[in-house]
């Protein structure tokens, strides 16, 4: 289990969900699935230097916009794939047993996917993934033994994901998001500041800084000193 960053899909909780959960809801998914998974594919914090320079080049990210995330939206709504895809994961969400919402961080993660490519959600299956966001374990702190659910950054992200939802429009969970309200640069208009000192947290601007200082203070840790593998 690593983490290696605040935000969805920085952790390889995420990861490996995203990577099964069409086949792990029961659909055939030929070859497309690896391709939903690598709208959010990231490399952790041990991948060699080579593997994270490729997801920075223009020639990665003009694949990504203009052929991955167009073919995994076009794959979500024929069919109504999408929909059928929250139906199957809304059934198999439980309260009962499942101590860490695991199954309900499915749909969350299913969500974030669709949101990611721009597919189509209905009214109700938003609603629905704004309803299950209260329930999800979301913690400030460095984990260490348990990795369940949201950090209050992804959290954020998610949030104001669902708040600027648009059919047809992809949104990145990998560009800089604010830690405290998580816009993007499309909600802001510019792109959020850097944190001065670690250069990991983003910030629409001062005011949401100032608000998460308490939480980000712990893991601020000043930019080029050794992290700890997991947060
Ligand atoms: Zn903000
Ligand atoms: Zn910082």
């Amino acid at each position: 289990m690593g983490r290696w960053g605040w935000r969805l899909f920085e952790g390889d909780q995420d990861l490996d969900v995203a990577c099964s959960i069409v086949e792990g809801l029961g659909f055939k998914t030929d070859s497309w699935e690896h391709s939903l998974s690598s709208m959010v594919h990231q490399t952790d914090m041990l991948a060699p230097p080579e593997a994270s320079a490729l997801y920075r080049t223009s020639e990665y990210s003009d694949r990504l916009a203009n052929v991955i995330v167009p073919y995994v939206r076009e794959n979500l709504d024929t069919d109504n794939l999408g929909a059928r895809l929250f139906a199957a994961s809304r059934a198999k969400e439980t309260g009962i047993g499942d101590l860490f919402q695991d199954s309900k961080y499915c749909t969350i993660i299913l969500g974030a996917l669709m949101i990611r490519a721009g597919a189509r959600i209905s009214a109700e299956d938003l609603q629905h993934l704004r309803d299950l966001v209260p329930q999800i374990n979301c913690t400030s702190r460095r984990t260490i033994f348990e990795d369940h659910g949201f950090r209050d950054p992804g959290k954020a992200q998610f949030l104001a994901a669902l708040d600027h939802y648009e059919p047809g429009v992809a949104r990145s969970f990998q560009e800089p998001s604010c830690f405290k309200c998580g816009k993007i640069e499309a909600d802001i208009g510019h792109k959020p500041l850097q944190c001065k000192k670690c250069k990991v947290a983003t910030y629409c601007n001062k005011d949401c800084q100032r608000e998460q200082w308490r939480d980000h203070r712990v893991s601020c840790v000043p930019f080029g000193q050794v992290r700890v593998l997991n947060v």
